[in-house]
């Protein structure tokens, strides 16, 4: 037990070297850090309460006199004190303390413990309370004690010392304009601040703890200000970068759009009107194109390369996965080839030889639109003139993995003049308008939102486990009427061999049981070019059935396929069944996504199998997974390296991001002062060292 109430000099107003690692944490970097480390809640110390008077379920302050301490043996050792006020008696208990507590806590010290009392054996009791050895009088606290998130080895009791030396001495000053704090009806920046680590005891503890309270909103919106802030200055600085401007010559892309089987749909067409217009500009595009599964963004991506090829500049489109890859080949060069366009791939599992000559056309630019997993960006790949990068399925790639495609370009010998590519990002996983108005406020966002004609909504089937037989009747019927169907998987998150395992005996299971339809099976670890061959005889119908793993997950469109079971649908996540389901309802055929799931289900996965069950609607759906598993969840692991919000929540704040967002635009305009100064106060920026 090392709880010390007292000497902590940790001290001048800037960070201790020995704390720094812990701080870092903590994402403390510098002094101003530590005044936006705010609390998770607070303590009310500021009154006494008489230990006969202490109830519990409340933690109290009381203060008394140790009137015996002694180290008991059972049932274990303990440091086990009386300590009596004037009203009555309570036990306090310490286990695994230092043999130096017993003589700070002898007979006959005064104290002050503050923790809740419980009822014990003998009467009220203690355990671990904090405490205060009393020297003589002293005076309570007169405002609320903070409790602030630290870490391992940091003791709150340093880091509010740290906490409390940087509020005296930080440059607490506003950095909204007055006017616009009146407007949007905010508090001035350092009572908010103030009141959050010391709020007066007569503060509304209730708003305090459920962040409502005005401080708090005040924390919140400059949060947001100055993400948003940083956000809208990449995108100007990006209006300065330079990249080819591609003319609208249209030779390539009418020829396309008119030996196309099918007409685009008004959102394709405005869509690709939209990137058109962007890239004529001479600055790069960065733009996100958004729409659901199967809403046809391949074929928007195709007009764009032609768009490239016809400038004269080459194009490249980077997918996730081989088999998407593959298949983006196989459909690009159907289309782009009668066009006289050459098209090649490149892949990490090509033979050496077919991956040396393609990367040999990509640099010489005899290939004109090239398409390949994030191998396509590797060291060894030069490109001759890279005018357009396309990006599909853009979520799962790491951010890293996009700033080596942009950095691709620039390195290239022609664009060695400084003139970047055009970047084209795709995502079929709608992104909650809160969060692509936050995280992805500096893109320029196109939706198509609406489907081709003809398409029929998929009908979802929940079915026990336990009736996958009737399932496998089923598969047989529609496959014996000319569909197709894909079997996925069980997802094992934990295990990748168990995962193949059980995929390779799902497939010798479906096999046996359905002789007579040609079973296929792909997965993560097949060579590439069998995975290939499998998929193209799926295509092509050679294959009735096709067992997979999640590789299927994202692009695969074979039309023909109409049903669709997933294995242990309750293992998988919101965004991954909705995409998985949007593999069928393709054709013109009525499609089936049959969901089996095994009891007992966990509350998370009947929530997650009641939305998907319910809508079909890809923002609705993407919506309710922020909800169940929250924004940084939901932006996942690969977008790591986007600063998450700390206070602000994108599900019950879309008011003051609105406001945020057009403060933004306003300070930008008219106070670009104040503007870099909230940047660098928010965004751990430089130059709000405190004193300086
Ligand atoms: P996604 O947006 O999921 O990438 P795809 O580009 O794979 O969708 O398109 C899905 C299917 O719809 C493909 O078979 C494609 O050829 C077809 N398609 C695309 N646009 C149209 C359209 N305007 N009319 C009819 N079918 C279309
Ligand atoms: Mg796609």
């Amino acid at each position: 037990m090392n709880a010390k109430w007292e000497g902590t000099s940790a001290g001048g107003d800037s960070l201790p070297p020995s704390l720094k690692p812990k701080l870092a944490k903590l994402g403390v970097h510098r002094d101003f850090d530590l005044v936006l480390h705010l609390p998770l809640r607070h303590e009310d110390e500021t009154v006494l309460t008489p230990i006969a008077e202490a109830r519990h379920g409340a933690p109290v302050l009381v203060e008394g006199d140790v009137v015996s301490s002694e180290v008991a043996y059972r049932p274990r050792r303990q440091l086990l004190l009386k300590v009596r006020d004037g009203s009555g008696l309570v036990f306090v208990r310490f286990l695994n303390f230092y043999p130096s507590l017993a003589k700070t806590l002898a007979e006959g010290r005064r104290v002050r413990l503050f923790g809740e009392v419980r009822p014990g054996f003998f009467g009220g009791e203690m355990v671990h309370p904090r405490f205060r050895v009393l020297r003589g009088p002293e005076p309570l606290a007169t405002s609320l004690t903070p409790v602030y998130p630290t870490t391992a080895g940091l003791a709150q009791q340093v880091l509010r010392g740290l906490i409390d030396r940087a509020l005296d001495h930080a440059d607490l000053s506003d950095t909204l304009p007055e006017a616009l704090r009146a407007r949007l009806q905010l508090e001035p920046f350092q009572p908010a601040v103030l009141t959050l680590h010391r709020p007066p005891p007569d503060a509304a503890a209730a708003a305090l703890e459920a962040r409502t309270h005005p401080a708090w909103r005040r924390m919140k919106f400059d949060e947001l200000l100055g993400q948003q802030l940083s956000m809208r200055m990449h995108y100007r600085a990006r209006r300065r970068e330079h990249a080819p401007p591609l003319a609208a010559d249209g030779a390539l892309t009418e020829a396309l759009v008119a030996r196309l089987p099918f007409r685009l749909t008004r959102a394709q067409a405005r869509a690709w009107d939209e990137i058109g217009r962007d890239l004529a500009a001479s600055h790069p595009m960065n733009r996100l194109l958004q729409g659901d599964v199967g809403s046809g963004k391949t074929v928007v991506a195709a007009l764009a390369c032609l768009r490239a090829v016809e400038n004269g500049w080459q194009a490249a489109i980077m997918a996730p996965t081989e088999i998407l890859a593959e298949q983006h080949h196989r459909k690009l060069a159907e289309w782009l080839a009668p066009l006289g366009t050459r098209v090649a791939w490149l892949s990490g599992s090509q033979t050496t030889r077919s991956r040396r000559a393609a990367i040999a056309a990509v640099a010489s630019g005899e290939t004109q639109v090239a398409i390949g997993t994030h191998a396509l960006f590797q060291e060894k790949v030069e490109f001759a003139r890279l005018g357009l990068a396309i990006v599909d399925e853009q979520h799962r790639f790491g951010v890293r993995q996009r700033l080596a495609l942009r950095a691709k370009g620039k390195r290239s010998p022609v664009n060695g003049g400084g003139e970047q590519p055009h970047q084209l990002m795709m995502s079929a996983t709608p992104i909650p308008r809160t969060l692509s108005m936050s995280y992805y406020a500096d893109l320029d966002v196109s939706l198509i939102d609406e489907l081709p004609p003809g398409r029929r909504p998929v009908v979802t089937k929940l079915v026990a486990d336990a009736r996958r037989d009737e399932v496998v009747r089923r598969i047989r019927e529609a496959c014996r009427d000319g569909r197709q169907a894909y079997w996925v998987c069980p997802l094992i998150e934990e295990s990748e061999a168990l995962e193949l395992q059980t995929a390779l005996e799902t497939h010798a299971r479906l096999a046996a049981e359905l002789p007579e339809l040609a079973v296929g099976l792909v997965h993560g670890r097949l060579p590439s070019a069998e995975k290939a061959e499998t998929m193209a005889a799926f295509a092509t119908g050679g294959r009735q059935l096709l067992v997979a793993t999640t590789v299927i997950e994202v692009g695969v469109d074979v039309p023909n396929a109409s049903l669709m079971v997933i294995e242990h649908a309750e293992r998988f996540g919101l965004a991954q069944l909705h995409q998985l389901r949007g593999r069928v309802g393709r054709g013109a055929d009525e499609s089936v996504c049959i969901l089996l799931y095994q009891n007992p289900l966990s509350d998370g996965a009947r929530q997650r199998l009641k939305v998907i069950y319910e809508s079909a609607d890809g923002f609705r759906i993407a919506h309710e997974d922020m909800l169940l598993r929250g924004p940084g969840e939901y932006l996942g692991a690969r977008q790591s390296g986007v600063p998450l919000l700390r206070f602000a929540d994108l599900a019950h704040d879309e008011d003051l991001l609105a406001d945020a967002r057009a403060a933004a635009d306003l300070m930008l305009e008219r106070h670009p002062a104040e503007a870099a100064r909230h940047v660098a106060r928010w965004m751990s920026g430089r130059g709000e060292l405190l004193g300086a």
